[in-house]
């Protein structure tokens, strides 16, 4: 008999509420059934995102997102400040740049975080810089940024901030309007617990000021368009009807537990994911500024991630993510976004400790396990 346990950084498990709606018969959208359920959807959506601000939405992953806030924010011959330090730092430069904007890079080392002073610099020897892209929790390494800090080195200044918040939303705390962050992207398949294929951005009356100005090219993704027809309860172009069913069930999964609960129950599961890498004598990528909705765990010598990760899927039916890039067989990651539950986790411990075992790594059995429940059981934790 085969179990799979999905504990990669998105696409997450889908609670069985949301899987169920799927299943019924789809509706028409340009109906009160349907403008109902979209208006409670995104009130939900303000609710996760901490904000007031207009939350756009489209159907399109989560980089569809970030391309269209380029697209909708600049107009040829702005300079962008693009956060390099990993591959979803790397994917805003390279948008920026098939806009043809001139862009500055602050490049980090894989599994640093960036000084916010280094940002407040940049601005200011480039006062020309018209948005700032950021990372929330770099996902290929498994870093979080402070959000906080660098907001309020860029709200000292005409620029706006855009920050990728799609493996962070929902799972690690980010205050948009008390922040003051202009613009957040998100997606649907990781903290959200819905199925790929939704993207969202939240835009300040800043940002609108920018958008109202911007001539770069858009159509399908303009924000514009979007702002007017959910002023209608309704969107330009077919929504993505039976996704937006099942993201109206995880949304209330999420009222319901409190969000401030939803990012206490991920940040036990980081704090027990550490305590099991310690005690198996493994390192984190990311020691100083680890993330709390995945975990980057560097490999000894001589183990090779991608078989590790090959072997956790086919003997134990567990996902977990390995390396990107450069990192690539490195490391592993695992996530703690959305709908996992401690015992998913203990049971990738347990599987994660045979399987370095059968690789070489040598350690005493169930010394991870172990570790990881104590961290569960010291901050009260519920299984
Ligand atoms: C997953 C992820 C994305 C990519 O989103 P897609 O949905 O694959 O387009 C972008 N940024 C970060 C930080 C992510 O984790």
């Amino acid at each position: 008999m085969k179990k799979y346990y999905l504990l990669t950084p998105g696409p997450t498990p889908i609670p069985e509420a949301a899987r169920e709606i799927m299943a019924e018969p789809i509706i028409h959208h340009r109906t009160r059934e349907f403008q109902d359920i979209l208006r409670e959807v995104i009130e939900g959506l303000k609710y996760v995102f901490q904000t007031k601000n207009e939350i756009l939405l489209f159907a399109s992953s989560g980089t569809g997102a970030m391309e269209a806030s380029v697209a909708n924010l600049l107009s040829p011959g702005d300079k962008a400040l693009v956060i390099r330090g990993g591959k979803f730092g790397e994917r805003w430069g390279e948008i920026t740049q098939a806009y043809g904007i001139e862009t500055i890079f602050i490049d980090l080392t894989w599994g640093e975080a960036v000084e916010p002073r280094r940002i407040a610099e940049s601005l200011k020897s480039n006062p020309d810089i018209k948005a700032v892209f950021i990372t929330h929790c770099e996902t290929s390494t498994g870093v979080v940024s402070d959000v906080k800090a660098i907001a309020e080195a860029v709200n000292s200044t005409e620029a706006v901030l855009v920050v990728d918040a799609i493996s962070s939303l929902a799972s690690i705390p980010l205050r948009a309007d008390e922040w003051q962050v202009d613009v957040v992207v998100s997606g649907s398949q990781k903290g959200l617990m819905t199925p790929p294929g939704l993207a969202f951005v939240s835009v300040s009356p800043k940002a609108w000021e920018m958008i109202e100005k911007s001539t770069l090219p858009k159509y399908y993704f303009s924000f514009k368009e979007a702002r007017k027809a959910q002023g209608k309860d309704s969107t330009p172009w077919t929504p993505a009807v039976t996704l937006v069913l099942a993201l109206k069930e995880s949304l209330q999964m999420i009222k319901d537990e409190g969000l401030e609960k939803v990012f206490l129950r991920q940040r036990r599961l980081s704090e027990a994911t550490r305590m099991a890498a310690k005690a198996l004598g493994l390192k984190l990528l990311a020691p100083k500024a680890a993330a709390i909705s995945v975990t980057a765990i560097k490999l000894p010598e001589g183990i090779d991630g991608n078989v590790l990760v090959k072997n956790l899927k086919r003997r134990h039916g567990i996902s977990i993510a390995g390396g990107q890039a450069q990192l690539k067989g490195k490391i592993i990651r695992i996530a703690h976004m959305g709908y996992i539950k401690q015992f998913e986790l203990l049971e990738a411990i347990s599987a994660l400790e045979k399987e370095l075992a059968e690789l070489g790594h040598k350690v005493e059995s169930g010394v991870g396990r172990k570790a990881a429940e104590e961290a569960l059981l010291s901050n009260g934790g519920k299984r």
